[in-house]
C-alpha cells in the first residue's frame, strides 16, 4: 500500500486508529475519508508529484490556531519525514517522532494532547524498512 520501491524506503502503516472527537473542534471528517486522503497524498510522494503548497497563505491560516486532523507517531529516521511521506502542508499533521516509533509515555502523552486539545481524529503509527532502532532492539547483542 504505502511504499516507494525505487529507493527502498518503504513506509508501512502499522496501525490506523480512528477516534471520534466531535466535542470541541469544527468540521469533523470521517476517519476513512481522512485515510483515503492520506493514501492519495502518499501516492503523490511515491511518484514524486507532490501537490503545490501555498506556504505563505497556510502560515497565515494557522498562525493563531492549529487543528491537524491527523497525528502521526513515526521513527525519527531522516529518510521518512511524515510531512513529506504524506505530502502535507503546514498545520495538516501533528508529528511525534521517536526511535523506532517507540510508544513511550511521552510519545503517548503527545498523541493524547493532539486528540484532546487540537482535535486530531486519526492517529497513524508509521514504521519503515531498514529501521536502525528496530534492528538494534531486535538484535541478540547487548545494548546500553
Ligand atoms: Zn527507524
Amino acid at each position: 500500500m504505502f511504499c516507494a520501491p525505487r529507493d527502498r524506503v518503504a513506509v508501512i502503516v502499522l496501525i490506523l486508529c480512528a477516534i471520534t472527537c466531535v466535542a470541541q473542534h469544527p468540521a469533523t471528517v470521517a476517519a476513512d475519508q481522512i485515510w483515503n486522503q492520506l493514501a492519495a497524498s502518499n501516492r503523490r510522494f511515491v511518484i514524486g508529484k507532490g501537490a503545490p503548497h501555498d506556504f505563505p497563505a497556510r502560515r497565515q491560516a494557522v498562525a493563531k490556531f492549529q487543528h491537524p486532523r491527523v497525528a502521526v507517531l513515526s521513527c525519527f529516521d531522516s529518510r521518512v519525514p511524515p510531512k513529506f511521506v504524506f505530502d502535507a502542508g503546514l498545520g495538516e499533521l501533528f508529528v511525534v517522532r521517536s526511535a523506532g516509533e517507540d510508544d513511550d509515555p511521552l510519545s503517548i502523552g503527545r498523541l493524547e494532547y493532539a486528540v484532546e486539545h487540537l482535535g486530531s481524529t486519526v492517529i497513524v503509527v508509521m514504521g519503515h524498512q531498514s529501521c536502525g532502532a528496530v534492528t538494534a532492539a531486535c538484535s541478540a547483542g547487548k545494548s546500553e
